[in-house]
Formats: structure tokens, C-alpha cells, sequence
């Protein structure tokens, strides 16, 4: 990755994009396009298609004759591996390019959305598809005169609907496993970040997928995603987002066919420092990048900080040293540490969650306000608040943006209660040099998953996914799997 390079492709025209259905780019029916704007400077880059209920009738139609067809869905599981593997290789071979539309898309920093977006979606396919001729049928420990065989099967038509602050790289959790499993699929980008995904569909039909198997639906949420919802062709809909979207998303599915839904939602994720953290510097370092990065629009950001009082002034002085070290700028810079928030409406409701922390009283440390605006981009300090009760909206509610809500605890006991006082469940954090209280605490905290001395990192081997209101189902590892695939008994009598 180096400089010149991304300022060449940065230059690159982006061509209105149209819907990838049934193997090939399609307009709209109705004609109707959305602008996509930069956040990086408020342009207008380019438009996407908006889907209407038609196009998810022409969608899921020509994933259900793909799957009917069953050139993918009952193909061997080694011809189905070749074709992911191509895939995985041809994400890697566009990487930067891939990279650099998605940041012009929603404003990601170069650094991260390299790795984060198509190096990790790559690995992703590769993973599954290396795991589809590895992972075996059961046969059941019956009587002797009968034979139990229990058979994995693809579901049908899988519907992904994803958000837009990493569309890559939880398009690819979804999309691998499913058609790993031999499911056709149709993805719902976000309208905000609609454009690497589109260049996957294309990409997987230059990989050879067969036509039909996976199509990209762009849109709005509320047209193109509620008609995936209420579709009664569509078997699962695999989801992340906001909780809000995700209880529709179960209403749709109770009016409709009954369709599995899999929910991936958000956080308020704790990192609970102990005064015997092993590195300080280390834990203020790691957990002001454990918010600020891709401007604090990480699902598991670890958004409250609960900081043992023994530490808790010592502790903030370092974190707010930390976090000014952290430099706010044009997000396809390689320096930027932050780049820019997605849209002009996120900025707008980060905005309004500083006024709110304000007026209930909560203790404004650092940052709080929009910068760049020169630049006609959506740019916003790292804002750290101080003192925050339990009871405050700033505690409680997940902002999505570059906003940290720091609370102090006394002993362990009380860390368990901030900890987990919360409707969410996705992510935490614990530092300290205490083994033992180290695996208390991975007991305690009601989260998918608890990180001990780091924040952020963990690979494919193993899931994510929500307690409480953070959702249900978990994407990754090869328990992904289970969200693509049905269990089928086949009881044969030996007699
Ligand atoms: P969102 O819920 O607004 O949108 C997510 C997707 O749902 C988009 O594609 C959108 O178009 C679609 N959508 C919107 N309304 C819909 C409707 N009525 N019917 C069907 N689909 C609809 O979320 P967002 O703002 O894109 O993303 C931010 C949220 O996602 C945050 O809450 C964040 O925590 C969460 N998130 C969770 C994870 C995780 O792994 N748990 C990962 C990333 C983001």
C-alpha cells in the first residue's frame, strides 16, 4: 500500500452502478437512483441503483432457479472450494483498488479498511472454503438394527442485509458461509457503502460462480430491505445492524414465511482497566484506538471504559495523551489515524449524543465537536466524557461515532455490575495481571466475547456475536455454518 498509488485511484471515475441479478448488471425497473456522496469531502460520487419490490421479486427469482438448478447448490463440495478460493484471490488482487473505493464510499481510514476490508473478506472465503470439504455428516448412536444418518443441508435462498461501516469484511461473514453451504444468496449493502460490494458480485462471477447464485441488491432500507423481509421465498435473512431495523426484521419474517432471522446488533461495549493492568501505557494506547478507529463506527468499539479509582486520574491523563496522538484527517492519507464519520446524518446524530451527554451533566474531557468542515467532509474530534453515571444516555445507549463515556469502579464486584448493566452483550475488555480474576471476569461479563490485555483482533478461528440485546446467531468460525444449513435425519431401518 503506498501513497501514489491510492492517489491515482482516488482520481478514478465511479460509473452510475446498476443491481448484479442473475449474473449481469440490470437498471432498476422503475429507473430510480440514489446519489452516494463522499464523506471524505460531500461530493457527490457517483449514484447507485434503489430497488424497488420488483427487483427483489427478479432477485430472489433467479437465486431460487440457481438453487433449483443446482449447479452450485449440489455441486461437489471440492468444484464448490475452487471457486471461492478464486474468488479470495481475485479480492486480493484488486485489494487496494477495492480499498480505495470503499474509503471514498464511507470514509474509513486507508490503514484500516485495507486490512480490515478486502485482506480480511479474502480470508474469509478462503476460510470457508476450505472448511466446505471438511466438515462431515453425523451418523446417530442408534440400536444396531436401524441406521441414523443426519444430513447438512443448504437452507435455499439466504438473504444478507449488511451495515455500512465494514461492508466488506461482514458482507464476506455472511456470504461465504452461506454459499459455502451451497445457498444462493441476495446482499442488501447498506445505501451508504453499496460500491466494493457490487465489484464482489462481479468479481465472484469472474471466479465462476454460476449465474443467479449471488446477486447485489442496492437500496434503501425501508423498500429494498423490508421487501427481502416480507419476501415469502426467501428461507433465512442473515442481518447486522441496529436493533431498531433487526425487531423488524423478526415482524417481517412473523407476517411472512416464518424465515430464519439471524441478528448480529450493536454494543456498549465495557473495557474494565484494573489498577493492576500490566502495561498502562499499553491499555491507554489500545483502548483509544479501541474507539477511535474507523471513528468509533465499530460494532465491539469498546465505547464505556471503566477505570479502577486507585488509577482513574493517572489512567485518563495517558488515554487523553494517547488519544491526541491520534491524528483526524482525509481518510485515503496513510497517516490518518481517523478518517471521516460515513454520512452527514451519522455526524449529525453523534453531534446530537454530545449535547445530550452535556445536558445530563456528564463531564466533557476532550474533543466534542465537528472539524474540517472546510473540506465539506464529516469530520469529528475523539471525544472523551468523564464521570459518567450509570444512568446517563451516554452510558447506556450506543452512539456509533468517535464518543467514549468513562466510568470509575471500586473493587471487581462493582466492575462485574457496570460491566454488565447494559441491555448489550457483544464485546468487553479486561486488563489485568491477576490470572485468576482475569478468568472471574471472562465468567462475569454477559458479551460474545471478552478480551483480556489487548481490545479488537480476534481472527476467523472463532465467533462474534451478541448476548441480550446485541442479537443472536454467531458469524464466523465454523459455527457460521449453522446459521446455512438444516439438519436432516435419515432413519433406515438395517432389519
Ligand atoms: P441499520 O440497522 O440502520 O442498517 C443496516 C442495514 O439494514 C442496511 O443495509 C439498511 O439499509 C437495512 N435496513 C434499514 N431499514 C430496514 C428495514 N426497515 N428493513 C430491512 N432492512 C433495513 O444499521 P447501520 O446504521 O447500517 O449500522 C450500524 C449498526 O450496526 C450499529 O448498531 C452497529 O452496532 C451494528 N453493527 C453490528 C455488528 C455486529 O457484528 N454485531 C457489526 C457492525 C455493525
Amino acid at each position: 500500500m503506498d501513497q501514489a498509488t491510492i492517489d491515482a485511484l482516488r482520481q478514478k471515475p465511479v460509473a452510475a452502478q446498476k443491481l448484479f441479478i442473475g449474473g449481469a448488471f440490470a437498471d432498476s425497473q422503475d429507473g430510480e437512483t440514489l446519489p452516494v456522496i463522499s464523506p471524505i469531502d460531500g461530493t457527490t460520487l457517483t449514484s447507485i441503483a434503489d430497488a424497488g419490490a420488483a427487483d427483489v421479486d427478479r432477485a430472489v427469482a433467479a437465486a431460487r432457479a440457481a438453487f433449483e438448478k443446482g449447479s452450485w447448490s449440489r455441486a461437489a463440495p471440492a468444484a464448490r472450494k475452487k471457486v471461492l478460493l478464486k474468488l479470495a484471490d481475485l479480492i486480493e488482487k484488486h485489494a487496494l483498488e477495492l480499498a480505495v473505493l470503499g474509503v471514498r464510499d464511507n470514509g474509513t481510514e486507508i490503514g484500516m479498511a485495507y486490512k480490515a476490508e478486502p485482506l480480511s473478506a479474502a480470508g474469509t472465503f478462503r476460510y470457508y472454503a476450505e472448511a466446505i470439504d471438511k466438515v462431515y455428516g453425523e451418523i446417530a448412536p442408534t440400536a444396531i438394527e436401524v441406521l441414523g444418518l443426519i444430513h447438512r443441508e443448504p437452507l435455499g435462498v439466504v438473504a444478507a442485509i449488511v451495515p455500512w461501516n465494514f461492508p466488506m469484511m461482514i458482507g464476506a461473514w455472511k456470504v461465504a458461509p452461506a454459499l459455502a453451504a451451497g445457498n444462493s444468496v441476495v446482499l442488501k449493502p447498506a445505501e451508504v457503502a453499496s460500491l466494493t460490494l457490487l465489484r464482489l458480485g462481479e468479481l465472484a462471477a469472474e471466479a465462476g460462480l454460476p449465474e443467479g447464485v449471488l446477486n447485489v441488491l442496492t437500496g434503501r432500507g425501508n423498500v429494498t430491505g423490508e421487501a427481502l423481509g416480507l419476501h415469502m421465498d426467501v428461507d433465512a435473512i442473515a442481518f447486522t445492524g441496529s436493533g431498531g431495523v433487526g425487531r423488524r426484521l423478526l415482524d417481517y419474517s412473523a407476517r411472512s414465511n416464518l424465515k430464519r432471522v439471524h441478528l448480529e446488533l450493536g454494543g456498549k461495549s465495557p473495557n474494565v482497566v484494573f489498577a493492576d493492568a500490566p502495561d498502562l501505557d499499553l491499555a491507554a494506547k489500545v483502548s483509544a484506538y479501541g474507539i477511535f478507529r474507523n471513528a468509533g463506527q465499530v460494532c465491539v468499539a469498546g465505547s464505556r471504559l471503566l477505570v479502577q479509582s486507585s488509577i482513574h486520574d493517572a489512567f485518563v491523563e495517558k488515554l487523553v495523551a494517547a488519544t491526541t496522538r491520534m491524528k483526524v484527517g482525509d481518510p485515503l492519507d496513510i497517516k490518518s489515524d481517523i478518517g471521516a464519520v460515513s454520512s452527514m446524518e451519522q455526524l449529525k446524530k453523534d453531534l446530537g449524543h454530545v449535547a445530550t451527554a452535556l445536558d445530563e451533566g456528564a463531564q466533557l474531557v476532550s474533543g466534542g465537536r465537528r472539524i474540517r468542515e472546510e473540506t465539506g467532509g464529516y469530520y469529528m474530534e475523539p471525544t472523551i466524557f468523564g464521570d459518567v453515571a450509570p444512568g446517563m444516555t451516554v452510558a447506556r445507549e450506543e452512539v456509533f461515532g468517535p464518543v467514549l463515556a468513562v466510568q470509575r469502579f471500586e473493587d471487581e464486584a462493582e466492575a462485574v455490575r457496570l460491566a454488565n448493566g447494559t441491555v448489550y452483550g457483544l464485546a468487553s475488555a479486561v486488563w489485568t495481571s491477576n490470572l485468576s480474576r482475569a478468568h472471574r471476569m471472562v465468567r462475569a461479563i454477559r458479551a460474545g466475547v471478552v478480551h483480556v490485555n489487548t481490545y479488537g483482533g480476534a481472527d476467523m478461528t472463532v465467533p462474534l456475536g451478541g448476548f441480550g440485546q446485541s442479537g443472536f446467531g454467531r458469524d464466523k468460525s465454523l459455527h457460521a455454518f449453522d446459521k446455512y444449513s438444516d439438519l436432516k435425519t435419515a432413519w433406515i431401518s438395517l432389519s
